[in-house]
């Protein structure tokens, strides 16, 4: 493994523009012969992918490695595993998702029954960030197989080693009639932004996903965005602090920063600020040692110009811990700033680093009043031992998902859908929520022939009456 973090190589496209027409063809035609409607062909492909995912596991850890230094240990967490996690929580509840759904009955359509039909949009098109680039489009991708769609995947440029194995595992293991994956840069995904897809999932930027979102309205192609935010920790004077110091540490400076869930700044309740801060501190020297640069647990920044955006946040004065950078290394140190306002540069957008301000507040209702005004974050973390404080935060403020004295572990959960609201993004997956979300529900009412009330047909008559009698019942 190499000592430092290489360069993002340039984004060409791995395949000709002219020949993506012909990709999608192939596509629509095998969609069309409805092999992937057969719930065994679904689950054979998962098994491959599963099998692939397992067997690469070090391969997987070495692009990672090269794209960003990311720690073997937070690649398997993080991406490896927990694309496993969701492989095998998905082919053991395949059977069950794929079923028709009952629903009750109208009274108003007696005798009759309905349920909805899980069934695939066809081509789905999924378009990945660089901070969790194996997971964030793998992830996808397991609902997409699973609810029965065929896929083109566009990872990161950003993260080119990682992209190149993605690549290759796909192409030497799957039919590209089935699933394909598109290389390249920004380019690439407005080419194919401009053909037609069934379902698009995007996750990046609130930016790119606006450009997204117009290509996607062009075909009245549904999607899903999942995008960024300011996420705030929230902790209250009576909050076990050095617990969640460390929950807020870990949550931050895991993949240095680079987390659409981290947490990206803490609002600490005045009385306590400084001895949380305290902890803070030492759970930082705890993780990383007196010198993190040296941590073999700490990733870089992705790239030039994302260490540029974070350098310019480091303003001297407001530097409490940390601080420290090195450009050839990309190399930011977990870093606290203090004293900052809203009018801060940090506090302007996303930070998406290793860099987390530390605010004051006097009382919730003003934390709750702070986040409320701002875009609805993507996840929320709030600090307290009071079950009235958490059911005030439950109830008051707006927030994606998010966690009761912890960070990000929500995610991992298949049980708990995951996804933005407001400017963090629309729709959700993992687990089920995934099957649900690549498919199309198709609500069906089944009718006998045995009897035909006549109370709907004219001449109405009467009926009137009759249907109002029958509303006071329902
Ligand atoms: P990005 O929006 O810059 O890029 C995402 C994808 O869009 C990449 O594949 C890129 O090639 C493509 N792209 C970039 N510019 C484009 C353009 N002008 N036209 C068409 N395509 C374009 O995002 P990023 O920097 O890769 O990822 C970081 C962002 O993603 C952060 O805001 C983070 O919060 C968010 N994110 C969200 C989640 C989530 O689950 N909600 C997860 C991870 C990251």
């Amino acid at each position: 493994m190499q000592s430092k973090a290489t360069l993002n190589a340039p984004a060409a496209p791995s395949i000709e523009f002219s020949q993506l027409n012909k990709l999608i063809q192939k596509q629509r035609e095998f969609f069309n012969s409805q092999a992937t409607f057969n719930l065994s062909f679904r689950k054979e492909q998962l098994r491959c992918l599963l099998s692939l995912i397992k067997q690469n596991e070090q391969v997987i850890g070495n692009a990672l490695y090269e794209d960003f230094r990311k720690p073997v240990f937070e690649t398997f967490i993080t991406e490896v595993g927990f694309v496993e996690q969701e492989l095998k929580e998905t082919l053991r509840h395949l059977t069950e998702w794929a079923k028709p759904r009952s629903v009750n009955e109208s009274l108003f359509n007696f005798p009759a029954s309905s349920a909805t039909y899980p069934e695939p949009y066809g081509l789905v098109f999924i378009i990945g960030p660089w901070n969790y680039p194996l997971q964030l489009v793998l992830s996808p991708l397991i609902g997409a197989m699973a609810a029965g769609n065929c896929a083109i995947i566009k990872p990161s440029e950003l993260t080119a080693n990682t992209s190149a194995v993605i690549a290759e595992l796909i192409r030497k293991n799957f039919d590209e009639a089935y699933l394909a994956v598109v290389e390249g840069g920004m380019d690439t995904t407005q080419h194919l932004l401009q053909k037609r897809f069934d379902y698009i999932f995007f996750t990046g930027t609130p930016q790119v996903g606006r450009l997204v979102m117009k290509a996607a309205a062009e075909h009245l192609t549904p999607l899903t965005l999942e995008l960024g935010g300011k996420s705030p920790a929230i902790v209250t004077e009576d909050a076990d602090l050095e617990l969640a110091a460390r929950r807020i540490v870990w949550g931050k400076f895991l993949n240095a920063g680079q987390t659409c869930v981290a947490p990206d700044y803490v609002l600490v309740q005045e009385q306590v600020k400084e001895e949380f801060v305290m902890f803070l501190e030492q759970n930082i020297t705890a993780f990383y040692g007196a010198d993190p640069a040296i941590s073999p647990d700490f990733a870089r920044i992705i790239d030039d110009r994302n260490f540029r955006r974070l350098n310019n946040l480091l303003t001297k004065d407001n530097i409490r811990f940390g601080g420290q950078t090195d450009r050839d290394q990309r190399y930011i140190a977990p870093t606290i700033l203090d004293n900052v306002t809203w009018t801060h540069p940090s506090m302007q957008a996303e930070i998406f680093g290793p860099i987390l301000p530390v605010l004051s507040y006097c009382s919730l209702k003003d934390a709750i009043k702070t986040v409320n005004s701002q875009e609805t974050p993507l996840a929320l973390y709030f600090f307290s031992s009071d079950h009235q404080k958490q059911q005030c935060i439950l109830q008051k403020a707006h927030f994606g998902g998010g966690c009761i004295n912890d960070t990000m572990s929500h995610f991992v959960n298949p049980n708990l859908p995951f996804g933005g609201v407001g400017h963090s993004g629309f729709g959700s997956y993992h687990g089920r929520a995934s099957f649900d979300l690549f498919s199309h529900h198709k609500s069906v009412l089944h009718r006998g022939t045995w009897l035909d009330l006549p109370l709907r047909y004219p001449p109405y008559k009467d009926h009137l009456s009759l249907v109002k009698k029958i509303l006071v019942v329902v």
